[in-house]
């Protein structure tokens, strides 16, 4: 029988009646023939809780524990779903990542699928088993600790199901109706698309357009899984929500397709550092080695041999910045006056692939910022992509104005 791939976020899941609804949904295509496998995320709340837990518990934890606590919430809401299908008649069982196992990469919150082995679960297919449940966003490393996969794994675990079991779709069921020009929560304007390429949804969701995880984009794209974002709160048709696919399958886009956002980006900078060779890799290397995803990266104008290098990175990974340069200050690799941290910023980034043939998007961005007053800190930009680090309290005001300038509620 085709094999198709469910996932249910943690709203979709947040209590007994969401699971019981997510549950009629997969029993919908149950019946229309097809074996089914249901990926679940921790009902909402739940995993920023146990998150909130470990750093209360250990603020430099150990990122083993982290994944052994963190792991938890699908566990539960994988046992509440298979239930509630046996509930309905429908033959269930639950899985959690190591059970089937998927294997991944032993780096502990950021683990990597490496491999997927279906027989276990293809075997109970053939014994009439119609769902498979399986806990999201874990995994068991090759020493066999538990794992994780990063915030929003769950999207990462069912592309790769879908891939694995070579399914005929991965429907992502969440909390709004599709991908849209940006996040509908903070502009009402924002327009559902009914298509969006690899790419772009790739970039968007790099750059913090939460909807995907950015390695389940990855996935979908290296193996051309077909992947569709929809709501779990209405009814759905089978062509529902937005579509994941192939740039040459889009007819006409904008050259912005969509403006993204991330609240939680840091500005850091170390004052007064040599401006010397090897300087950057002084810098660079133990901020990689102690897990600090360095984003952005300016060296200013040296005077008199020395120079000022501000990178940015999450907030959350302030701590461990610090203490890399603490450390490596201390070792004498490195020499700088002070380490300032400015946490009140935020990302906001225009997004399209129109962008390869298409100038004047940076210069149109940055006068709209101006006219809103809005001083721009730090400037990235790549082939299909220009990021922008400002003052966190005029994001939303940010976003709007590149919506409304870059009129993407008209199609
Ligand atoms: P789930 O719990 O189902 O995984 P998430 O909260 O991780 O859901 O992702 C869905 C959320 O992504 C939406 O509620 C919305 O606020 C946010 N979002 C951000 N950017 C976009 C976008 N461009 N299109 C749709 N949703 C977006
Ligand atoms: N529960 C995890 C998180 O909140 C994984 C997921 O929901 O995708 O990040
Ligand atoms: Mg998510």
């Amino acid at each position: 029988m085709p094999v198709l791939v469910m996932k249910f976020g943690g709203t979709s899941v947040a209590n007994l009646d969401r699971i019981r609804r997510a549950a009629k949904r997969v029993g919908v295509e149950v019946a229309k023939g097809y074996d089914v496998i249901v990926i679940v995320s921790a009902m909402s709340g739940k995993t920023n809780e146990l998150v909130g837990w470990v750093g209360e518990t250990s603020p430099l934890y150990d990122a083993r524990e982290y994944d052994a606590v963190v792991s938890s919430g699908e566990n539960v809401t994988a046992g509440l779903m298979a239930l509630t299908l046996q509930e309905m008649d429908v033959p269930a069982r639950s899985w959690q990542g190591w059970q089937v196992p998927v294997k991944t990469t032993s780096a502990h919150s950021a683990a990597r699928i490496e491999e997927i082995p279906t027989d276990n679960i293809t075997a109970k297919f053939g014994e009439g088993m119609r769902v498979a449940v399986v806990a999201g966003f874990q995994g068991v490393s090759p020493e066999g600790r538990i794992t994780t996969l990063g915030r929003g794994g769950s999207d990462t675990t069912a592309v790769a199901f879908a891939a694995a079991f070579d399914a005929e779709r991965c429907d992502i069921y969440t909390d709004v109706d599709g991908v849209y020009t940006t996040d509908p929560r903070i502009a009402s304007k924002a327009r559902k698309l009914d298509k969006i390429a690899f790419e772009e949804m790739l970039e968007l969701a790099s750059l913090g357009a939460k909807v995907l995880q950015t390695r389940s984009v990855e996935l979908a794209m290296r193996y051309n899984v077909k992947l569709r974002v929809l709501s779990s709160f209405e009814e759905q048709s089978d062509a529902a929500g937005t579509l994941v696919c192939d740039e040459e399958e889009i007819m006409e886009s904008n050259v912005v397709s969509g403006i993204a956002y991330s609240r939680d980006e840091a500005k850091m900078t170390l004052i007064s550092v040599a401006d010397r060779p090897g300087i950057a890799a002084a810098i660079f290397g133990p901020l990689s080695e102690a897990g600090v995803n360095v984003d952005m990266i300016i060296q200013n104008i040296a005077e008199e041999g020395r120079t000022d290098m501000t990178f940015s990175c999450p907030t959350d990974q302030v701590k461990r910045a610090e203490k890399a340069m603490a450390d490596a200050k201390a070792r004498g690799d490195i020499n700088y006056h002070d380490l300032v941290a400015d946490t009140d910023v935020a990302k906001v980034s225009a997004v399209g692939i129109g962008m390869r043939s298409q100038s004047g998007v940076a210069a149109k961005m940055f006068k709209t910022l101006s006219d809103e007053g809005v001083n721009i800190k730090v400037i990235a930009t790549s082939e299909i992509k220009i990021s922008v680090l400002i003052d966190r309290k005029y994001m939303e005001l940010a976003v709007q104005a590149l919506h409304d300038a870059f009129e993407l509620d008209k199609a």
